[in-house]
């Protein structure tokens, strides 16, 4: 029998004290429990250390590069796991991670969703990705500006190897507390006002949002997935 790594005892307390969190955030919002989704983000995060994160219970992991990710996949225990690819995607990468994650959420222009279809489709396969918002409008940032997204919605739907699930958004770093909640709820507006829309292949599911330092708020304002890496790991060695 193939051994397990040991649970580290730091991570499991952890990932405890950010499922309490949530769980504390939902309820304050209304919300079930259960009703978000915790993403481990393992960026910088070793195969084996990320094993000990399955084996407590993660279900769903996100990775920023696609290089790094493929490097360290063929360890992983990915029995029922879900991967997503959450970091800025060249087109020139798509054909290297179109099948092997399961959502793409880094999804900002015209030109990397029809890249992403087109793999798929020549695959077979079709790939559900959110579609990333610069809600914070900076000039160096990844993501579609807020003004951009219904047209990018429009000329990306009729794609048949992607499908849109939702949105997905990174808040200015600079960005203060009272700031925060503002920032969150003017994406949750957008999400809100692009689901009442009902765009064929469309589907407003999921509003990806929250990191280490703002999950609790992001759960606040409406977020059905948080994307969690440095509360989880501890802080990243850069
Ligand atoms: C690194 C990263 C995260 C997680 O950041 P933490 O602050 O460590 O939780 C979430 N989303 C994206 C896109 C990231 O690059």
């Amino acid at each position: 029998m193939m051994e397990r790594a040991l649970p580290d005892k730091a991570l499991e307390y952890n990932l405890s004290v950010v499922r309490e969190r949530m769980a504390q955030a939902c309820v304050s919002g209304g919300r079930a429990p259960d009703a978000v989704t915790l993403l481990a983000v393992t960026k910088t995060v070793s195969a084996e250390r990320i094993n000990a994160a399955l084996a407590l219970g993660v279900t769903q992991i996100g990775e920023n590069r696609v290089q790094e990710y493929l490097g360290k996949k063929d360890a992983l225990q990915l029995d029922g796991v879900q991967k997503h690819l959450i970091g800025h995607l060249q087109t020139n990468k798509v054909r290297q991670i179109v099948g092997q994650v399961d959502m793409i959420q880094s999804v900002d222009s015209e030109r990397l969703a029809e890249a992403i279809s087109r793999v798929s489709l020549e695959r077979g396969i079709v790939t559900p990705v959110l579609i990333e918002v610069n809600i914070g409008g900076e000039e160096a940032k990844s993501g579609v500006a807020p003004d951009r997204l219904e047209a990018l919605l429009e000329n990306i739907h009729a794609l048949e190897g992607i499908h849109v699930n939702g949105l997905m958004t990174v808040p200015p770093i600079s960005t203060k507390e009272s700031e925060k909640r503002a920032i969150f709820s003017k994406m949750y507006q957008l999400f809100v006002d692009n689901r009442a829309k009902k765009l064929d292949n469309i589907d407003m599911l999921e509003l990806s949002m929250g990191m280490s330092g703002d999950y609790v708020e992001a759960i606040l304002e409406g977020s059905t997935l948080v994307r969690v890496g440095s509360a989880i790991f501890g802080a990243r060695q850069v």
